[in-house]
């Protein structure tokens, strides 16, 4: 079976984890948590705090901005569900913005209606959420100074944008708090796990203490306000900080393996996502549409019978039963590209073998009718 973007780790993260694990410091905190946490820092920057999800991240990058119950969260619409699920357990109320055809992320134009809307009604959202999907940052250029004109902090999920830079400046770093994950999915992996990214020490410091139940720094266990429990494991920082290393050799891989998807359907109808010229993307999933959904889940369905994983893309946040009647600012884009968009399988252990298979029972699908001939040209 061919998964779409399995963990890809060896020896080198093996040998992290039991060296952590031998160390001694099972427990919640110890060296290779802050080890990490240091190591991200060098690549961004911006003072980091490591966490249990990038869930959890999202939740406490939420309250870092102040949000409370009854405020409005402004979320870009095309996404999974943590990030605007992030927005209720803040008991705030999501508003949905859909995408832009440029980046596939947030729509400049469409942020600014929200905004000048909520505006006149004399209820701004008390945070923008603006994820970089897929790897790809979204157009902060064009995002930022509309938040700043309206006072608005942007909160940057940047949950599978880990290495990615918009204009030279990384990922996780381009809105006021950044959120990596590092599920098993994406592009490095603690088995489970996120960060949060945030310019401010004052900022991080409250994250590290909400993200460990806002225990008060003296010897009996004393607390003014709720807390969590979403610090990450030692032993799990000790595996991150082996991924991190490869990180860079992980993109590399991801990026040539989207040049041999786009080498094989140079001649096809499908389009991939567009890269805009600001935009150093991370490879982290090769994304495709088709002409129409027909097409698409002849496609899928084609893979499925040949044990390959592919996925259609994020079903957009205002089509979820989930969000029924929540406020939403749409045109019509995420709805498009969940009809008629693919994800094909980009794990950096694929080879150059794998995905020309993939590619050309992709393309055999395009004109074969029936499974009975798919499988006589495959075996062809
Ligand atoms: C994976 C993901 C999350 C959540 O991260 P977890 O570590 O799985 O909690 C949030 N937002 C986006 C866009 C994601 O892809």
């Amino acid at each position: 079976m061919i998964h779409l973007s399995p963990p890809d780790v060896g020896e080198a993260e093996r040998a992290a984890l039991l060296a952590a694990f031998d160390g001694g410091w099972i427990a919640p905190v110890g060296p290779e948590l802050a080890a990490f946490e240091r190591q991200v820092t060098e690549r961004t920057g911006w003072t980091t705090v490591a966490l249990s999800s990038g869930t959890a991240a999202l939740h406490l990058a939420l309250l870092a901005v102040g949000v409370q119950p009854g405020d409005t969260v402004f979320v870009s619409s095309f996404t999974f569900v943590a990030t605007a699920n992030a927005v209720t357990y803040c008991g705030a109320e999501p508003v949905f913005v859909d995408s832009d055809r440029s980046s596939w992320n947030m729509s400049p134009a469409l942020l600014h209606r929200a905004l000048q809307d909520a505006d006149a009604r004399g209820k701004l959202p008390t945070a923008v959420v603006v994820v970089d999907l897929y790897g790809q940052c979204a157009d902060y250029d064009a995002l930022r100074p509309l938040c700043e004109r309206y006072g608005v902090p942007i909160v940057e999920d940047s949950a599978e944008a880990l290495g990615a830079a918009y204009r030279g400046r990384p990922a996780g770093t381009l809105g006021d708090v950044g959120v990596f994950s590092f599920n098993g999915n994406k592009i490095i992996t603690t088995s489970s796990g996120g960060l949060l990214l945030t310019p401010d020490e004052a900022t991080s410091d409250r994250v590290r203490s909400l993200s460990t139940q806002a225990r008060r720094p003296v010897v009996h266990y004393e607390h003014e306000e709720t807390g969590f429990n979403y610090r990450m494991s030692n032993l799990l920082a000790g595996l991150g900080s082996a991924q991190l290393q490869r990180l860079d050799a992980i993109i590399e891989r991801k990026l040539a393996i989207n040049a041999a998807y786009r080498w094989a359907f140079a001649d096809s109808d499908l389009e991939f996502m567009p890269a805009p010229d600001w935009s150093a993307w991370n490879g982290w999933l090769t994304c495709v549409l088709f002409p129409d959904r027909e097409s698409r889940d002849r496609a899928m369905s084609t893979l499925t019978a040949n044990e390959i994983e592919s996925r259609p893309l994020w079903k957009p946040m205002h089509r979820q039963p989930l969000f029924a009647g929540r406020d939403a600012y749409v045109d019509g884009t995420s709805d498009d590209l969940f009809d008629r968009g693919l994800c094909l399988p980009s794990g950096a252990g694929l080879n150059d073998g794998d995905v020309h298979r993939i590619s050309q029972l992709v393309s055999i699908s395009r004109t074969a009718r029936t499974g009975a001939s798919l499988q006589h040209a495959v075996d062809r």
